[in-house]
């Protein structure tokens, strides 16, 4: 399929649907009758509920300008599902009551090159008085934008994407970490991935064999945080899609096998103003201007809160341990890959957030991580001395060790909480509650199991 989708020249449709709360929707039959002779029949609605699980509902072509005016109906109860497809209950969301409208943001609309025929769209959720519904985690991330915007900042950023592939139950491949024998093995399978990566418009800065047996990771050139939220959404589907086809299972959660390495969703992000990059040619330490080294520091002094929806498992906290490159200290350091906040200097300067992983829902993410970094700016904080060498031998604070201590710290932060409102702050925390007691008696080798293929 050589139609690009949202993310390259897209369907040409610069201002549909575009960053307001998608009020107006034109009537774009031309854009439906296009797709239809491009071999499309059905889309895919997707948004991911509060326990990172990608959910969606699906039109055939001939309904997608209705969905995009009106809406589908979905029940806002998924926001307190939990990994294994169990339910739980919050004050605001929960029970069998109400229904919601699930609108595409047709911006972003996506031929699948790994499902042909299908596309696919990431939604907003709307009240059925058209509303907007204020739990929705993609306009959370849309109004941090804004805020960010309010300050003159504009905020560049990317996910990077790891996961592990199987065959029945090995790895997919035997050659060792970061080895050319991986790529070998499955030249075909990473061939037809990064092919489809391109096709659909996404712009692949690498690809890698990582560590642990049959892992790999993806990453791609910055671009806005919702565009970067929306992208992981696409990036993890093709990925599942293509190896599927190659019978192969590809494994998301953070931590495949107890005692291994994980597999992280590190966020890099960098701060600009009127083109210019913030993160470098300033006074402060590496570089950093008077706008980046306070922002990073409230990202900094909020990780332990932010853990609750970046690292949002119980199994994260089986990856989150030193000397995995997960970033289990509350530290930073000059590409240092132990602190849990890395700064990379020089051209192309950014920061990366190590410590998250791919449970979390990457809306939640970049809207609380620019929330974190604003609450910095405003107070003016300064960064602690960075960190050279391994922070395991400087008595570095360590992050939260478990999921019950991330959600006192999120339970607990002012700025987290006023940030996301009350129906978010209290889903995440039922959700995370639940999923703890879920997993209660449970070893480390079973909570790898329930979960590694739940994402
Ligand atoms: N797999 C490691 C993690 O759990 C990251 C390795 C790397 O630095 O890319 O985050
Ligand atoms: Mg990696």
């Amino acid at each position: 399929m050589d139609e690009p989708g949202g993310y390259g020249g897209g369907f040409g449709l610069d201002d549909f649907a575009s960053d307001s709360d998608l009020a107006d929707v034109p009537d774009d039959h031309w854009l439906i009758e296009g797709l239809e002779a491009s071999g499309l029949h059905s889309v895919a609605l997707t948004w991911v509920d509060v326990a990172g699980h990608t959910r969606v509902k699906t039109v055939p072509l001939a309904r997608l300008q209705e969905a995009a005016e009106h809406g589908v109906g979905m029940s806002p109860v998924f926001d307190v599902y939990l990994v294994d497809d169990s339910v739980t209950t919050s004050r605001h969301i929960g029970g069998p009551d109400g229904d919601l409208r699930l609108r595409p943001d047709l911006d972003r609309l996506t031929a699948l090159a790994g499902q042909p025929g299908w596309a696919w769209a990431p939604v907003d959720r709307f009240h059925q008085d058209g509303r907007p519904y204020e739990a929705c985690q993609r306009r959370f991330a849309r109004s941090m934008v804004r805020r960010a915007a309010e300050q003159g900042l504009e905020l560049r950023m990317g996910f990077e994407t790891e996961w592990v592939v199987r065959r029945g139950d090995e790895p997919a491949c035997t050659g060792p970490a970061y080895g050319m024998a991986r790529v070998v093995e499955l030249s075909a399978y990473l061939g037809e991935l990064l092919t489809a990566l391109r096709d659909q418009g996404l712009e692949v800065l690498q690809l890698h064999p990582e560590y642990s047996p049959g892992q790999f990771e993806l990453s791609f050139a910055p671009t806005d945080p919702v565009g970067a939220a929306d992208q992981a959404v696409l990036v993890r589907e093709t990925i599942r899609a293509l190896s599927l086809a190659h019978g192969l299972t590809p494994s998301f959660g953070p931590a495949v096998a107890p005692g291994a390495v994980g597999n992280g969703r590190h966020l890099h992000l960098s701060l600009w103003s009127g083109g210019r990059n913030l993160c470098a040619d300033g006074e402060g330490p590496f570089g950093m201007t008077d706008v980046c080294e306070p922002f990073l520091s409230g990202i900094l002094r909020e990780l332990p809160a932010l853990l609750a929806l970046g690292a949002p498992s119980p199994a994260s906290y089986l990856r989150l341990t030193p000397s995995r490159w997960a970033g289990a200290f509350q530290c930073w350091g000059l590409e240092n890959r132990e602190a849990a906040l890395r700064f990379i200097a020089g051209q192309g300067a950014n920061a990366e957030i190590k410590c998250f992983d791919p449970a979390a829902n990457p809306y939640l993410v970049v809207g609380a991580v620019i929330a974190a970094g604003l609450a910095g700016l405003e107070s003016r904080l300064a960064l602690p001395v960075p960190v050279a060498g391994d922070p395991v031998r400087q008595s570095e604070r360590r992050l939260p060790r478990s999921l019950t201590e991330a959600v006192e710290h999120f339970a607990a932060s002012r700025v987290l909480g006023e940030a996301l409102g009350e129906a978010l702050t209290e889903a995440v925390i039922a959700v995370r509650t639940a999923e703890v007691e879920l997993f209660a008696g449970a070893t480390p080798q079973e909570l790898a199991e329930a979960t590694r293929d739940r994402y």
